[in-house]
């Protein structure tokens, strides 16, 4: 039988880092990355046949847990009509009307294969809607690795940012202008300084790449404010929040604490996908239709819309609307960060934590950080302990302190308490 160990040997001689998303290879947090021979419900199970609790769920896709029977009914059906046929089909239309049909901000959207691709294009399609260059994004928010968003902030608000990677030249990331997360008065000076020339501000509405910080409701409602006043599109990048902090997204739950609240273009990927390859981008027919064939914006894709993908994101945005869906994974998730906290506590361990729909995050600290500084002024090597603790009990987290974590409707109050006492045990091993 092969071990993690071997397999991970094996890996890195034919793929770089022996993963193909850097994430994977537990860099953060030291060790040999598991290799998942199968999944079933809220289970992973290694190369080894060990079995872990899934709080990654593919990164958030998984939200009905894995294997689940509706899901793989729709998808070998597809599968039998066809992998790929490079023309439109009933079962995009299906499922644009679905996502339109829940997200009352998009009158039309456009389907893709990733969440960087919908993100990029997103982009674009606000740059040459608005005819400007300059896009704002915060520090800490992830919107895939399109070149202009591999940014850190340069040197004070007068200078725009520098690339974070090799390969991407200063000059491609010199509109992009970043900023700290929550942090109005940086935000009101970027627009007072440039607002004529920004085509667009993206955000995450809750950062699940800084592990878990919600945009406060004053920053949303000023940055939405500045927009508007300004000509630019605020772009929600909800590839990880849609339909997994709640049926209404991130921006339901704004435009509830915000009334009449909306983004000018949303981002989806992750669960439209229900764990197959399928992002999203949409917005108002007046903007969307800039976009070719209709008008002047390319943007294109061999995949796109792909009929088994579809068939996969459709099943499972009927799942996820049967009544009390949310109620349920929300209550468990909160049940499992109240547990968490609890359980720290009795270990005299500071932590504190967040949650909200199946998407949750856990910090070595006894306040809620608010933006990306603070979450990486957390306890790093407590974190990484925790982490390999966990995963020796059977219960598989994030591996880094900076990732969401994700509860499905497979996970059962018995893995909640299995989790929670394996926690206990954690915190008390040292
Ligand atoms: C995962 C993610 C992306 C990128 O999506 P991929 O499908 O990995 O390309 C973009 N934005 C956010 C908020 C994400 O969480």
């Amino acid at each position: 039988m092969s071990t993690n160990a071997s397999l991970f040997d094996r890996a890195q001689r034919v793929i770089p880092g022996g993963v193909n998303s850097p994430v994977r290879a537990f860099r953060a947090v030291g060790g040999t990355p598991r290799f998942i021979a199968r999944a079933e419900g809220a289970y992973l199970f290694d190369a080894e046949g060990r079995r872990y609790i899934d709080y990654i769920g593919s990164w958030g896709p998984m939200i009905l847990g894995h294997g689940h029977p509706a899901v793989l009914d729709a998808v070998e059906r597809a599968v039998r009509q066809g992998l790929s046929f490079g023309a439109p089909t009933e079962r995009e239309i299906e499922l644009a009307e679905e996502i339109l049909k829940l997200v009352p901000s998009m009158e039309q959207v456009r389907l893709v294969s990733s969440g960087t691709e919908a993100a990029m294009s997103a982009i674009r399609l606000a740059r040459g809607h608005t005819g400007r260059a300059k896009l704002v994004k915060f520090e800490g928010c992830y919107h895939g690795h399109a070149d202009a968003l591999l940014v850190k902030a340069g040197s004070g608000l007068a200078t725009f940012g520098n690339p974070t990677s090799a390969g991407v030249p200063p000059e491609v990331v010199q509109h992009t202008l970043v900023l700290e997360y929550n942090n109005l008065e940086q935000l009101e000076e970027a627009f007072a300084r440039h607002g004529q020339d920004i085509a667009c501000v993206m955000i995450e509405p809750i950062a699940g790449n800084m592990n878990f910080v919600r945009a406060e409701p004053a920053f949303v409602r000023r940055l939405r404010e500045l927009c508007t006043e300004h000509g630019a599109l605020l772009v929600f990048d909800e590839v990880m929040t849609g339909f997994r902090v709640g049926l209404e997204s991130a921006q339901g739950l704004y435009a509830r604490l915000l009334p009449g609240f909306r983004p000018d273009l949303s981002v989806f990927g992750k669960v439209i996908g229900g764990g197959m390859p399928l992002a999203a981008f949409g917005g108002p027919r007046e903007v969307m239709e800039k976009l070719a064939p209709v008008g002047p914006v390319y943007q294109a894709g061999t995949l796109s819309g792909n009929p088994v993908a579809t068939a996969c994101g459709l099943a499972t945005l009927k799942e996820i609307q049967r009544p009390g869906f949310f109620e349920s994974l929300g209550a468990r998730t909160r049940s499992l960060v109240d547990g968490l906290l609890d359980v720290a506590r009795e270990a005299g361990v500071p932590m504190s934590g967040d949650s909200e729909g199946g998407m949750f995050g856990f910090f070595f600290t006894g306040r809620l950080p608010r933006h990306y500084g603070e979450v990486m002024a957390t306890d790093k090597e407590r974190f990484s302990r925790f982490f390999h603790a966990m995963l020796d009990r059977g219960v598989y987290l994030a591996p880094a302190l900076y990732e969401a974590g994700f509860v499905s409707a497979a996970h059962t109050e018995a893995d909640i308490q299995a989790t929670l006492e394996a926690a206990r045990e954690a915190l008390r091993a040292r």
